[in-house]
């Protein structure tokens, strides 16, 4: 079968032919339906080498942790699952059988560190090819879904969902706001989710007007980047401050932005893996300000997220390629040309 391959640190990935995968014990084989293709693919094959990055993200393995497809093949032990039905892989794989797993909270396993591989596409082949092979476990029923434009929920929409459900304390009550920095693929769920989820009034920027523009239809209230920026958002907030702002990008600048804005007891919460660094002081940012990081979400969530989507409360707005088409979405995802999400169906 066609699979997009990381076979090299600091390479473009290839497209190549290599065996189709067999469902081992308690696996399903699914045939792809689609593969989102994330940012953090980009620092897998850009960034990352011996010295920097997880150890489980060594070459070579099949890229795409966000993916659907239709049951295929099922491996010895599985049962209950009918072939032909439509499911999203919940794509981390912790141990199983620790307190964090038995939670559904593979992100967080307590032996991480010891497991061969992160999740499926991090580490153990994943969805951007033409099969996939996932523990049933793993599996998430969309039922009659459109299991194509869906892909992007296993992380573009399971990740805002956790950062959001862990800040809804903050954003409990009326008069409430929240900050959504970097419309990319997470970021224009991230603005559907807060409006499902939240009554807040939700700001949202980037660098990209086409980026404001989507946010905006989906009723955030925009704010470009630039000088004053910070002033034009904090009055949106009546002067207050932002109760929970959601950092997509995690760059210097925009953890800066997030902090200055932030209300008293409001919270920050970055996603986004470019690592900037932000020097905190007891008068630098309003009291009991809490400023943190998330990492996916559960198998759970990624449940509740689907019932969103199935509801029509959250629809990921994708741009489709063909297999043969993979690196065209990388290359446009890495070059900045993209809105919304680059979906690859075999
Ligand atoms: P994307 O490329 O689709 O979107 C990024 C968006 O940020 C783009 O619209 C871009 O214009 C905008 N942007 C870039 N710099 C900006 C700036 N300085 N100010 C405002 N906007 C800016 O990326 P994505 O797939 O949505 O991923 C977003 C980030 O989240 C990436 O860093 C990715 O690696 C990370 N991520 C983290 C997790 C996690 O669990 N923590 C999971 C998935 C992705
Ligand atoms: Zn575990």
């Amino acid at each position: 079968m066609k699979a997009v391959v990381f076979d090299q640190y600091k390479t473009t990935p290839s497209l190549k032919e290599v065996d189709k995968p067999r469902p081992g014990p308690g696996e399903v084989l699914l045939k792809v339906a689609g593969a989102g293709a994330c940012h953090s693919d980009i620092a897998v094959f850009r960034e990352f080498d011996e010295s920097f990055g997880p150890a489980q993200l060594k070459p070579s393995f099949i890229l795409g942790h966000e993916s659907s497809g239709w049951a295929e093949e099922l491996g010895d032990g599985v049962e209950g699952i009918t072939l032909g039905d439509a499911f999203l892989v919940y794509g981390p794989m912790g141990c199983g059988h620790c307190r964090a797993c038995s939670r559904g909270q593979d992100t967080y396993c307590e032996n991480a560190a010891t497991m061969p591989h992160l999740a499926t596409g991090l580490g153990r082949d994943g969805g951007m090819a033409e099969y996939v092979s996932v523990p049933v476990r793993n599996l998430v029923p969309l039922g009659d879904a459109d299991p194509v434009a869906a892909a992007p929920l296993s992380d573009a929409g399971l990740t805002p969902y956790h950062a959001i459900k862990t800040s809804l304390p903050a954003l409990a009550g009326g008069g409430k706001s929240a900050l959504v920095i970097g419309l990319g693929g997470l970021g224009q769920i991230a603005v559907q989710i807060l409006t499902a989820l939240t009554g807040a009034t939700v700001i949202a920027t980037d660098t990209k007007q086409d980026a404001m523009e989507r946010a905006a239809a989906n009723g955030a209230v925009t704010v470009p980047g630039g000088p004053g920026q910070a002033d034009a958002i904090r009055e949106l907030t009546g002067g207050k401050g932002v109760d929970a702002v959601f950092d997509f990008v995690g760059a210097g600048p925009t953890i800066a932005l997030a902090m200055g804005v932030v209300a008293l007891r409001g919270r920050v919460t970055v996603v986004g893996i470019a690592n900037g660094t932000f020097e905190w002081n007891f008068y630098a940012v309003p009291y009991e300000v809490e400023l943190t990081s998330t990492y996916w979400g559960t198998v759970e969530e990624l449940h509740e997220v689907v019932d969103l989507y199935r509801a029509g409360q959250i629809t990921p707005q994708v741009s489709v390629y063909a297999l043969d088409d993979a690196l065209e979405a990388y290359r446009a995802l890495e070059a900045g040309e993209l809105s919304g999400r680059a979906v690859v169906a075999p």
